[in-house]
């Protein structure tokens, strides 16, 4: 006789069925909800996580400084929605320091060079310096990504904010959609919510991977999830806190580039604070922050030496007093939420940026009852915070359109 606990079945029905359902609260699918509550449609989230935010990870360190783990950059001249949506939520916002120098280390055994970066990104000995080449006008948020999903969600009903519930299932009911979902945790605790309208705003292989769709989705629609890798997914990011950025007193803006074959860091810069003409004065504590060079594989199998390799690499390019910092550090190759098995299987191959914004997950199905969000799906700006303002803006005009009328053929199970 079994004697494990009965699990907890929540049943919601009309009238707590809301319009549209949003699976996802990263940005796209607060973006989504913000515009959806500006518009009065009823709308309720659902988040796998116990944060909001996705992709977006902000750490506070010791002396408080913001250190993001995830996205940190937008660069205004290519990403006018993200420029765009920082204004209007009057976010501060700083340029990543760019003097168009790095300091570059190719030998494991010598000493980094200066070099200059010229107008194709190359890095050049004695070439000249141009300001900005190097991240090309990026810019971060004063106080960390963080800001950005503070700013979308605090204006929200939290009583609409359903952290903690990972989708592992949707049905088709005709009229209706009926979402099946987990608690976070390990409670057990079941939950079955119906809406008019349920938008995936994750990752197209993160929904393949963890949702059960009944019907099953056209082929085609299955190939386009599939063959959507999520960007950065298997990336790694470091953040380092110091007192102070000793970097500057020894002339460098803290960008440096890693290529030899030991490398632990790929890609180092300035992560801390960033104030007008005299940097970081009287600002306690500053920060080095870069991508890890190692594949996903080999951080596994090193993973109680990174802390000591990051250091020592910080110290062949900074000095002595790189060699003892605060380190944060977010492997997203480890996120279930992020990272699909597809991905992983992909790590070794994952580099440029892929073409994102596939046809076929941009249609709706089901009748209009079912739409497919995140940044992967944007054509503009896919993959990177843009893309994701995209999607949503893009669900907004379906979710706010009409539905078809029933047997108008736009249904495709
Ligand atoms: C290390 C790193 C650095 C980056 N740097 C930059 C940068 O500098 N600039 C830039 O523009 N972009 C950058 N990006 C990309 C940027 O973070 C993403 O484009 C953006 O955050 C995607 O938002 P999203 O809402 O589409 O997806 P996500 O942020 O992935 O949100 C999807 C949400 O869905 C949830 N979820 C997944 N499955 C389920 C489920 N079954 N049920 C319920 N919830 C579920 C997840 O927990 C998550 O919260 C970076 C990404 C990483 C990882």
């Amino acid at each position: 006789m079994s004697t494990a606990t009965p699990k907890l079945v929540r049943v919601e029905r009309p009238p707590a069925m809301p319009e549209v359902a949003i699976v996802g609260g990263g940005v796209c699918g607060l973006a989504l909800a913000h515009s959806l509550q500006a518009r009065q449609v009823d709308w309720a989230l659902f988040e796998a996580r116990d944060r909001l935010g996705g992709r977006v990870l902000t750490q506070a360190s010791q002396r408080g400084l913001a250190l993001d783990l995830g996205p940190s950059w937008f660069w205004p001249d290519t990403q006018p929605s993200m420029a765009r949506l920082v204004e209007d939520l009057d976010l501060a916002w700083v340029d990543q320091p760019d003097d168009g120098r790095v300091l570059w280390l190719d030998d494991p055994h010598g000493a980094p060079r200066v070099m200059a970066v010229d107008g194709m990104g190359r890095a050049v000995e004695g070439g000249p310096a141009r300001p900005g080449a190097l991240h090309g006008g990026a810019r971060r948020l004063s106080g960390g990504m963080r800001g950005l999903v503070d700013a979308l969600a605090s204006p929200l009903p939290a009583a609409r904010l359903h952290r903690g519930w990972a989708l592992q299932r949707v049905l088709d009911g005709g009229d209706h959609v009926a979402l099946h979902l987990q608690g976070a945790g390990g409670s057990g605790d079941t939950r079955l919510v119906q809406a008019r309208r349920v938008v995936l705003a994750l990752p197209p292989r993160v929904a393949d991977a963890t949702v059960d769709f009944q019907p099953g989705l056209p082929r085609p629609v299955v190939d386009a999830l599939r063959a959507t890798p999520t960007w950065m997914a298997t990336a790694a990011k470091a953040a380092v806190a110091y007192g102070r950025p000793f970097w500057r007193d020894i002339g460098h803006t803290g960008n440096a580039c890693v290529v030899h074959p030991q490398a632990v860091l790929a890609e180092v810069f300035d992560v801390g604070p960033v104030l007008g003409p005299s940097p970081a004065q009287g600002v306690a504590g500053a920060a080095l922050g870069g991508f890890l060079a190692l594949g996903v594989a080999s951080r596994r199998a090193m993973k109680a030496s990174l802390p000591m390799l990051i250091d020592s690499q910080l110290g062949m390019l900074f000095g002595p007093d790189a060699s003892d910092g605060e380190l944060h550090l977010q492997d997203w190759a480890d996120e279930r939420w992020t990272c699909s098995p597809m991905d992983l299987a992909d790590a070794a191959r994952a580099g440029a940026h892929p073409v994102y914004g596939h046809a076929g997950l941009t249609e709706p199905l089901w009748g209009g009852r079912l739409l497919f969000g995140g940044s992967e799906t944007a054509a503009r700006g896919g993959g990177y915070l843009e893309g994701a303002l995209n999607a949503a803006a893009r669900l907004r005009r379906q979710l706010t359109a009409p539905l078809p009328a029933p047997g108008l053929g736009t249904s495709a199970h």
